[in-house]
């Protein structure tokens, strides 16, 4: 029998201990140590990150390998009532996340309780719709059939073989910090839904809501075993864990550079992989387009999350003759709409970037941008009172937080195509905007790049707009919006952008394997 009971979390940052979530236990480390932590607000150290070894990692695939024949035979109605509860107690909770999330990650509280933690709950209520009802064909042009306790699919008319879905074993999940509970529970939803078990390995950077979840598995009556977070590094904790002999599969959502070792690692050892990296997206704004809404999204797409989003539209292409009115009306809505601080602050646009070293490498592509001779502008908010400095590089000062890790919301212009800043991921509150002048010249340059995520384009002319959108590469491409998103679309990207896509039907493809009987 299923028990859900309420949840009491930590009321305040100060009284998180971060401990291992092994077979339904908090364990320390077997190391004993503990990575430095940090509110990248104030720059003042908060709960201490397990730093877990291989040891550690052995011990929760161990407890993963036993709990599973119990949680792959459990009917996937039994499953999805522990995920639908998982669900309501994260919903539940939704407050608090946010506020510990944006503690710990910089991100606006108002901007995770209305995005990364109600999307949390949604994904165990939707892949618990999937395990018991199955998908309906006008959600997926795949036509997935469930059963309590496999995915079947029937070969048409003949009948004389089936093709079955089945729960494939322990798998490794290992998520990035720009959304931290989310990432995690967009792999953690459909991989128990389907009967796997796993050990899950969050960033080091933000790990305080995936140790949160830990005790709102434990309410939702999860068994143990079936889901065990152990903290630490990469290179630590995430490589033993992709290379552990009882790992089938593995989900990464990092950096192409990361993701590209992991690939590797995986790979060699046959173990089924899906990689999520990073972007450097584009979008082309045609000069036929509705203006004022490009501009607004332009500037959402630019900044919101401090530019912390795989899909940040971070090379904006512009058609010479709206170049100059776009870049007036972009610079004017910034400055007037965009409040850069206390992340705490309802009116806070965005706030701190996530650490220290973050900030400087953001901060060494306006240097690289400088040095390089293009235009660098910090759009601050001339009326906010809280910014007392900009320094050169766009390190600003905020008054109460002058620990914390600000950078202005920066346009740069007169950039050379060629140039890093433009064709490296900077993942922060920088946006490179240049002109175009015919539809191949803007399909070109939107395509002139290693990674392939997300993309827009924007004009009124249909048949252009589709033209265009099927010329460029990229996982995802929206026609006059940005990040409209849909969870039962397949999400992934090409080249640098990663090898895979998840969500949805592609999710439980992913998290299966498939059987002919
Ligand atoms: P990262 O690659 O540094 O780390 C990601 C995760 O991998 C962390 O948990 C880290 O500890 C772990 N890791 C590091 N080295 C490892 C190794 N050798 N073996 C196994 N695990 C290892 O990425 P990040 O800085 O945390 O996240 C930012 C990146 O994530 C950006 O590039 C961003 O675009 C990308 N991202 C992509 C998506 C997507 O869906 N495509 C979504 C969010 C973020």
């Amino acid at each position: 029998m299923n028990k859900c009971c309420a949840v009491t979390l930590p009321a305040k940052m100060q009284d998180v201990n971060i401990q291992n979530y092994i077979n339904g236990e908090w364990v320390a480390p077997t190391s004993g140590a503990y990575l430095k932590n940090y509110n990248p607000a104030t720059g003042m150290e908060i709960a201490p990150i397990p730093d877990s070894k291989s040891a550690d990692i052995d011990n929760a695939v161990r407890a993963a390998k036993s709990a599973f024949p119990m949680w792959s035979n459990m009917p996937g109605v039994e499953r999805a009532t522990i995920l639908n509860c998982i669900a309501d107690l994260i919903d539940q909770n939704c407050a608090a996340l946010a506020t510990f999330e944006s503690q710990d990650q910089g991100k606006t509280v108002a901007s995770a309780a209305a995005i990364d933690i109600p999307k949390c709950a949604e994904y165990f209520r939707q892949f618990a719709k999937y395990v018991t009802e199955g998908i309906r064909e006008t959600e997926s042009s795949m036509k997935l059939v469930c059963t309590t306790s496999s995915i079947n699919k029937m070969v048409p008319s003949s009948q004389r073989a089936t093709t079955q879905h089945v729960a494939s074993g322990v798998a490794a999940l290992i998520t990035p910090w720009n959304f931290p509970l989310l990432m995690v529970c967009e792999k953690l939803a459909p991989c128990i839904a389907v009967g796997n078990t796993c050990v899950v390995k969050p960033t080091e950077l933000t790990s305080v809501t995936s140790y949160l979840l830990t005790h709102i598995l434990n309410a939702a009556g999860v068994p143990k075993g079936v889901v065990n977070i152990v903290f630490g590094s990469g290179v630590n904790a995430g490589e033993p864990l992709v290379k552990h002999r009882d790992v089938r599969l593995v989900s990464f959502t990092g950096g192409s550079v990361t993701g590209a070792k992991v690939g590797a690692l995986a790979g060699g050892l046959f173990k089924r992989v899906s990689l999520e990296l990073g972007g450097k997206c584009p979008s082309l704004v045609f000069s036929d387009c509705d203006l004022e809404h490009a501009i607004t999204t332009h500037v959402r797409g630019a900044y919101q999350n401090q530019g912390e989003v795989c899909l940040s539209a971070s090379r904006q292409y512009v058609q010479r003759d709206i170049y100059e009115k776009f870049l007036d009306g972009f610079r004017k809505q910034v400055c007037q709409e965009v409040c850069v601080g206390d992340p705490a602050n309802p009116k806070t646009f965005y706030g701190p970037v996530v650490t220290k070293q973050h900030m400087e490498k953001v901060t060494s592509y306006i240097r690289l941008a400088q040095e390089e001779g293009a235009k660098v502008e910090f759009l601050v908010n001339p009326n906010d009172p809280a910014v007392m400095n900009v320094s050169a590089d766009g390190r600003l000062t905020i008054e109460g937080l002058e620990g914390g890790y600000f950078i202005a919301p920066t346009l740069i212009t007169g950039i050379k195509q060629s140039s890093r800043v433009m064709q490296e991921e900077i993942f922060g509150p920088v946006v490179c905007v240049a002109p175009f002048d015919t539809e191949e010249e803007g399909v070109q340059l939107a395509n002139d790049t290693q990674y392939g995520l997300g993309a827009s384009v924007w004009t009124e002319d249909q048949k252009k707009l589709e033209r265009v959108m099927r010329q460029i590469n990229s996982g995802s491409v929206w026609g006059n919006n940005w990040l409209a998103w849909d969870d039962c679309m397949p999400f992934g990207g090409m080249g640098c952008s990663g090898t895979s896509r998840e969500h949805g039907p592609w999710s439980l493809e992913f998290y299966t394997e498939t059987k002919v009987l």
